[in-house]
């Protein structure tokens, strides 16, 4: 049997379940997944006196949300400042990029009033690099980054790297100050346990199906049955396409699901541990191919993820390519047995933004591009003011239109031809 067994590190240690409750006939507001932002925002309208159903086609967590890296930052935007100046104006691309501050802070803010236990750490993030050009150019965009409030970051040169990482792989990086990391699973199960005390009811293991507007609002179809609602938010990310139906094309058009895959190596000796992981921060390179790691909550295990070659999350072939990646920076880890392997769906969208807002009547908050732990509770919460009538709903992100590209359904069959381009590039570029 392979080492390489589908199982979530996450799950260890946390006893989680909700009970099933029968269908009502109507809600105030439905919502269409139970991730960070179906829950976030199933918790504001809860407590603004709404009464809402949400339905998961699968289990709680099951998404993204139960089984992602757990950074938290303000995630600013792939372009940086000098694209989305190219794109948008010097003024946009300030609006857009501070309000990845506004998210990280409101972020913590969050965690910190609603008291949950997700091991949330701000430890920041070292971004190492692998060649000294690399190195000027995150010199320089962190730099232009100072135009944004609260931004800060520091550089460390070549001789300084193993204060911030036992690998002898980069060449210098930066350390972002505004990230952390935590457990994920916990905070998503955290939120239903919330969301189901306030007396919001969740259908796991439920489709919905078909959303059709009535004379007061919605009429939602499940494999359970129908119920009505006054409003409906869909926040099902990259499993839209995949789970939604026909109300839910014009979403998947315009979002591209990419699979993520991680690993956690077995427990380390602590000195180990303690050598790769000085300073306890979160982890990323220069890499086209996405890479990202960690030490888990408990400093034991290494936990690294990156883009997973395999779009059927098949632990038996992402995981053996996840670990190549990770002997390149760790390479005593050889011979190291990996307890875990697991992999799950992000949304990317095709201005590689996320988007919030209302099309023919459903709310919608949607498209994180991979960083979507403080993003989506940041987001549900604009979003629930935005239902609830509330002032101060507004993002950077409303006005910039959600496109979709000609002849794009919603099957990014193009994505393994460029993933294998990025992997070549970093090949040749030395990554
Ligand atoms: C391996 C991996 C690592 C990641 N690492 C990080 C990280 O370190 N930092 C970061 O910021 N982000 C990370 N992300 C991204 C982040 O996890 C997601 O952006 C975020 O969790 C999205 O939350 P969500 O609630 O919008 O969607 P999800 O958590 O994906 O939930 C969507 C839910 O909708 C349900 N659904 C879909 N259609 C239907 C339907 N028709 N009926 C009923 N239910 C439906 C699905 O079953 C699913 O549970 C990572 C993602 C993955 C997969």
């Amino acid at each position: 049997m392979s080492e390489y067994q589908n199982k979530v590190f996450w799950h260890q240690n946390v006893d989680f379940h909700i009970d099933k409750k029968p269908l009502e006939s109507s809600s105030d507001i439905v919502i269409v997944g139970a991730g960070f932002t179906g829950l976030a925002t199933a918790l504001h309208l809860l407590r603004a006196g709404k009464s809402v159903t949400i339905f998961d086609a699968m289990t709680i967590g099951e998404g993204a949300s139960g089984k992602n890296g757990g950074m938290v930052g303000p995630s600013l935007h792939k372009l940086g400042l000098a694209g989305l100046t190219n794109a948008y104006g010097r003024q946009k691309a300030l609006e857009i990029l501070q309000e990845g501050m506004t998210a990280i802070s409101y972020f913590q803010e969050f965690i910190a009033e609603e008291n949950i236990d997700c091991d949330l750490k701000m430890t920041g993030r070292f971004r190492g690099v692998t060649n000294e050009q690399a190195l000027e150019g995150v010199k320089r965009d962190s730099e232009n980054l100072l135009a944004l409030d609260g931004f800060k970051y520091d550089v460390v040169e070549k001789q300084n790297v193993h204060d911030e990482i036992g690998s002898d792989l980069y060449q210098g990086g930066v350390i972002y100050h505004q990230d952390g990391g935590l457990q994920p699973y916990k905070l998503v199960t955290s939120l239903a346990t919330k969301v189901t005390e306030l007396g919001g009811i969740i259908h796991e293991n439920t489709r919905v199906s078909d959303i059709t507007k009535t004379p007061n609002g919605f009429q939602v179809e499940t494999t359970i049955g129908t119920v009505s609602a006054g409003d409906v938010v869909v926040a099902s990310n990259a499993y839209t396409k995949k789970f939604g139906g026909n109300y839910s094309k014009w979403f998947s058009k315009r979002l591209l699901p990419i699979t993520s895959a991680m690993i956690a190596t077995e427990e380390l000796p602590k000195d180990t541990i303690d050598r790769f992981f000085p300073k306890k921060r979160m982890h990323g390179g220069n890499h086209r191919l996405v890479q990202y790691y960690r030490a888990s909550p408990d400093h034991k295990r290494v936990l690294f993820g990156a883009r997973g070659p395999d779009r059927l999350d098949r632990a038996d072939k992402n995981g053996p390519v996840l670990k190549e990646h990770l002997c390149k920076i760790f390479p005593e880890l050889e011979n190291v047995k990996i307890d875990y392997s697991w992999s799950g769906r992000v949304a990317y969208t095709f201005d590689h933004t996320p988007h919030l807002g209302i099309q023919d009547g459903i709310y919608y908050a949607i498209g994180y591009c991979g960083s979507g732990v403080t993003r989506s509770i940041y987001l549900a919460r604009q979003l629930s003011r935005r239902i609830l009538g509330q002032e101060n709903h507004q993002t950077a992100f409303d006005d910039l239109g959600f496109k979709s590209k000609p002849f794009y359904n919603g099957n990014p069959w193009f994505m393994p031809a460029v993933l294998k381009w990025h992997s070549f590039l970093d090949r040749i570029e030395g990554n």
